[in-house]
């Protein structure tokens, strides 16, 4: 019998009910017990793929090839799992399917409301993911806070799940925040009583309240929880801000969640195996030397734009026992202005230039391409951060700054980035890029094959533009060359130049790979080629770059 946790949140959002899921999958996974998980986002849209990253944050991609909701991300990575669409449902598609239902007549002679169609839809896909699993636990996030009238459908439909799966198998969390008010010194309840007051008027009574909170809970506020929520004192979880995000599950274990869990669910009782995660978070939290990463996007001031590269950088230099240090470039703010670019990027030990869309921002970030190329400075180019680079290194070798990617300049005499040929005549935004995963064969002896150490690699795409390869011969012949190619050998997946310590971009997104236990091969190579790189003042009164080219030899 498949057993279902529901996490729900209340008073606020981004308290962390993403973390927490991801976490107690991994407390489940510790446990030897299978386990997958489901989020569902209560807006319109099919799906966050037409979203800007400002309302949305970053675009997660599966390996199927859906784009999904960024907590798909931490779900991977903290259950080192691989989700499908499967796993990322929408009222959207609830509500496209049951009108396409409709119109085929599915339902003749009916009236088609909310429940119980709407609601059976969702049910349907909360099963379908166990189903095609087979696991034993499927978590499921209902996305925003309780009170939401886009999440009613949803909570209605979990309400249900219970009667039909019955007490035993069915879990409810609800994760809330515990205020803390300066001016008394006081930690709050109040807001939690309401969230949960609102859950009950919904039929839901939460099981598990987490306490997401600033500052230590003490008993009486517990008890007061615990007396006020109708749940027993035991599953009252404070889970306090920590250091790093993957100490949660280490935490949420501690306060006893993961126990609690088995035995509500009549799960069977088991020790549960988190050394080896407790060891990456004692490595992760020891000081290290750090390494400094420059991002350059045009989305920094929102950190959720990229958290995966986020992410896949931290899981690197804990892998290299360094520590990150990511210095934001808004790439529209250093544009045209080599002196600024100088000043910004002459501290950082490695550049990043990570995806994105449309042309705002665009030649700050191939200045910032320039400046790694001509200061030897690693270079990791991400989609769109390959298209950057390939257009700076097409700009000096033909020694014209026409070159452009079709794009930004669709027009341009050198289009060196194009429209893959089957993207021509896409009218749809929705779902119609180069999504998922595709092989990419290595060329042997280049940097990029050197850091897999394999010959064929499956990596996860989101793009409509390519490496034009009408420039291929010369740009290869200038130092430029391919190093990851499509089965086909038709489609450039990664290039590299030859001249340069380590400046390798790919049209894939390996960042969504990485795992904080097992950080992806690029970016574990080029964190390991900015730990060489000298920061400025480190050879003094040497000039920073004449003394770094000795260093890469
Ligand atoms: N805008 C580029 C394209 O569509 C790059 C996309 C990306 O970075 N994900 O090809």
């Amino acid at each position: 019998m498949t057993k279902y946790v529901f996490i729900t949140g209340g008073v606020v959002s981004s308290v962390g009910k993403g973390i927490t899921a991801a976490s107690i999958g991994r407390i489940v996974k510790s446990r030897a017990i299978s386990v997958t998980i489901q989020k569902l986002d209560p807006y319109l849209n099919v799906d966050p793929g037409t979203m800007s990253p400002y309302q949305h944050g970053e675009v997660f991609v599966t390996q199927d090839g859906a784009e999904t909701d960024l907590d798909l991300g931490h779900y991977e990575r903290f259950i080192d799992i691989e989700l499908t669409a499967e796993s990322s449902v929408t009222t959207g598609q609830v509500y496209s399917s049951v009108i396409a239902k409709e119109r085929r007549g599915d339902f003749l002679g009916g009236t088609i409301q909310v429940v119980p169609h709407v609601t059976n839809e969702i049910k349907k896909r909360i099963r379908q993911v166990g189903e095609t699993s087979g696991a034993s636990v499927v978590i499921v996030e209902v996305g925003g806070t309780v009170g939401d009238i886009e999440g009613l459908p949803f909570l209605e439909a979990i309400r249900q799940m219970r009667s039909e799966e019955g007490r035993d198998n069915v879990l409810y969390v609800h994760v809330t925040l515990i205020p803390y008010i300066s001016s008394t010194g006081e930690l709050k309840t109040k807001p939690t009583q309401h969230s949960v007051n609102e859950l009950r008027r919904i039929g839901i009574q939460p099981d598990i309240i987490v306490c997401r909170s600033d500052y230590a809970i003490s008993e009486p506020i517990k008890e007061k929880v615990s007396l006020f929520c109708s749940v027993d004192r035991r599953a009252v979880i404070p889970l306090l801000t920590v250091p790093t995000i993957y100490e949660v599950p280490l935490v949420l274990e501690e306060a006893g969640l993961g126990d609690l869990m088995t035995e509500m669910l009549r799960l069977p009782a088991s020790r549960p195996d988190l050394d080896d995660w407790r060891s990456m978070v004692e490595r992760m939290k020891t000081p290290k030397e750090p390494v400094t990463i420059g991002l350059v996007g045009k989305y920094v001031e929102l950190r959720d734009a990229y958290i995966s590269v986020r992410e896949a950088l931290c899981h690197a230099a804990t892998y290299l026992d360094r520590q990150v240090s990511i210095q934001w470039v808004n790439s529209e703010e250093i544009e045209g202005d080599e002196g600024k670019v100088d000043s910004v990027l002459r501290s950082v030990q490695g550049i990043v230039v990570p995806g994105g869309f449309g042309y705002r921002g665009i030649e700050g970030m191939t200045q910032a391409a320039r400046y790694a190329r001509e200061h030897k400075i690693p270079y990791l180019g991400l989609c769109l951060g390959l298209h950057i680079m390939v257009v700076e290194y097409a700009r000096y070798a033909l020694g014209s700054n026409e070159p452009n990617s079709t794009e930004f300049r669709p027009d341009t005499p050198y289009p060196v980035i194009s429209l893959m040929p089957d993207q021509c005549g896409v009218q749809d935004k929705g779902g119609t890029m180069r999504l998922g995963t595709y092989l990419c064969h290595l060329v042997e002896g280049t940097r990029a094959a050197a850091a897999y150490g394999e010959s064929v690699v499956r990596e996860r795409h989101r793009h409509r533009f390519e490496f034009n390869n009408e420039f291929r011969y010369t740009l290869e012949k200038k130092g430029l060359i391919a190093s990851g190619l499509s089965e086909d050998g038709r489609l450039v997946e990664i290039v590299e130049l030859v001249d340069h310590p380590w400046m390798v971009a790919t049209q894939f997104h390996p960042e969504f790979r990485s795992r904080p236990n097992l950080p992806h091969p690029l970016f574990r190579e080029f964190v390991r080629a900015a730990t060489k790189t000298l920061r400025e003042g480190d050879q003094h009164p040497l000039p920073l770059h004449q003394e770094m080219k000795g260093v890469h030899k």
